[in-house]
């Protein structure tokens, strides 16, 4: 939405129609930004067509934006990765390439696939595809149809990839993404028929099933980069069974019966059994109308969701009251180590600011060193157990503090995590209060030397970044 104060009615009648005028292709920039807003675009005044034409002259002005976006990111990538010697890589520890992945997922609040899609295409359209992010820049594409380009050249021999570019720039701005790619994907597999097949060989070899959990509290499961004549055979055989059933009085949509059908088979069920359950379950179903039975037949019943980890925090830990003041005390401690951090920002000039953020941070840590044990030494549980591996109801607690690995943008569950010592283990204690769930990604992010990791108290950390850019992540409250 616009907010806009209202202008006076006759200056936007005398205005409106030379700002629209014969500007189909006002090209992006501060100046169409500047036409973009402001009083004079009050979209109530603005007639059917002018509308179109602000709608269009926005998502160019996107575009210009996104071309930008990704400039920053190739600089920053061209930066991180210049002098690093690719001889001397140690797999314990992330590539500078991987690593300034994570500072753009953590800037820009994206997963780490995001942020190495956009680091890949900032790095395309700044190099090899120069002119599709000219293209982007002037707003004649959108990142969608830059993405396809860049998709369909991707690991294609370099001057095919050029002509494949070009021709795509010739219609791109006037076909839909679908046409596009369906339109240079031919071109490519004419020039380059090798090489459009050793990429599809190659995707087939990550092929996978994947899980992960909807919004509306469902699961999607799906099987990735198949064969597409396995996958065809595979739905058209389902669709098939799925007919038939309808045909014997199933009355449900057939996606419904592709998915019942489809994960039966999954659950080990042969197809012609896993038909008539389907079949016996729909005359059960209208048989007792929606009455919540016991069901005799229920052979792929859901398998029950694990329960959160604050379930345990709640039985594992003392009393609620503790809990709480425990909270509090955390969100006034965050509250305080982020007025310190933001204090130093601007006070010091950006070439010392990563310096001076980890000496902040490394100075806070030690601060509450004392009192950081001491509390640990007040709890029920008492400070430190000795050996390096933490103890089984030690890693729980830690687990439930975290329900997934403490990188800010990371997913991982902490149940798949290693537990990190924060400060390096030496010979003596492993406690809580240095433990934090680290994905195996992440782990060997923390082993860079231009990236920092503090636990200031138990489940309270700072990331410090190479730009000097610092997150804080807290326990979880439940
Ligand atoms: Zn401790
Ligand atoms: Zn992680």
């Amino acid at each position: 939405m616009f907010v806009t104060m209202p202008a006076p009615v006759g200056a936007i009648a005398n205005n409106r129609r030379r700002e629209w005028e014969d500007r189909e292709w006002f090209p992006p920039g501060p100046q169409l930004a500047i036409c973009l807003s402001g009083e004079k675009n009050r979209l109530d005044d603005l007639t059917d067509e002018e509308l179109l034409q602000v709608a269009a002259a926005a998502r160019r002005q996107t575009s210009w934006a996104q071309a930008r976006e990704l400039a920053a990111i190739a600089e920053l990538t061209r930066r991180r990765t210049a002098d690093e010697d690719s001889d001397d890589t140690d797999h314990r520890i992330l590539s500078g390439r991987e690593s300034v992945t994570e500072e753009v997922a953590a800037a820009l609040t994206v997963t780490s696939n995001t942020a190495a899609n956009l680091v890949h295409l900032a790095e395309r359209l700044t190099g090899p595809l120069a002119e599709t992010g000219e293209a982007l820049g002037a707003g004649r594409l959108d990142m969608a149809k830059a993405r396809v380009i860049c998709d369909v050249t991707d690991r294609l021999p370099e001057e095919v990839a050029g002509r494949v570019e070009r021709a795509a720039l010739e219609t791109a701005s006037g076909q839909t993404t679908g046409q596009l790619r369906r339109r240079i994907r031919r071109i490519a597999q004419r020039l380059a028929p090798e090489a459009v097949e050793e990429r599809r060989r190659e995707a087939t070899r990550l092929r996978r099933l994947e899980l992960w959990d909807t919004p509306s509290g469902t699961s999607d499961l799906a099987l990735c980069d198949l064969a597409a004549e396995d996958a065809h055979a595979i739905f058209n055989k389902i669709t098939a069974a799925a007919h038939g059933i309808q045909a014997d009085g199933d009355t449900r949509p057939l996606n419904t019966i592709r998915a019942d059908l489809a994960a039966q088979l999954l659950h080990g069920v042969e197809l012609p059994e896993a038909i008539r359950a389907l079949l016996t379950e729909t005359r059960d179903d209208s048989a007792k109308d929606g009455s919540v039975g016991d069901g005799d037949v229920a052979p792929f019943a859901p398998v029950v969701a694990p329960s959160g980890g604050g379930d345990d925090l709640r039985t594992g830990a003392g009393g609620a009251c503790d809990e709480f003041s425990g909270d509090t005390d955390i969100a006034a401690l965050a509250n305080e180590v982020e007025r310190r951090l933001r204090h130093v920002q601007g006070r010091v000039p950006p070439r010392e600011l990563p310096h001076a953020v980890r000496q902040t941070a490394q100075r806070i840590h030690s601060q509450f060193s004392e009192a950081r044990d001491a509390a640990c030494r007040g709890d029920e549980e008492g400070h430190g157990r000795p050996g390096y591996r933490p103890p089984a109801a030690m890693r729980r607690e830690v687990e439930a503090r975290h329900s997934t690995c403490v990188f800010p943008t990371c997913n991982q569950p902490s149940h798949r995590c290693d537990l990190d010592h924060t400060v390096p283990w030496r010979p003596g204690i492993t406690c809580r209060c240095n433990l934090a769930p680290l994905c195996r990604r992440h782990h060997r992010l923390k082993q860079r030397k231009d990236w920092r990791l503090f636990q200031i108290w138990a489940g309270l950390l700072i990331w410090v970044t190479p730009s000097g850019a610092w997150y804080l992540v807290r326990p979880e409250r439940r």
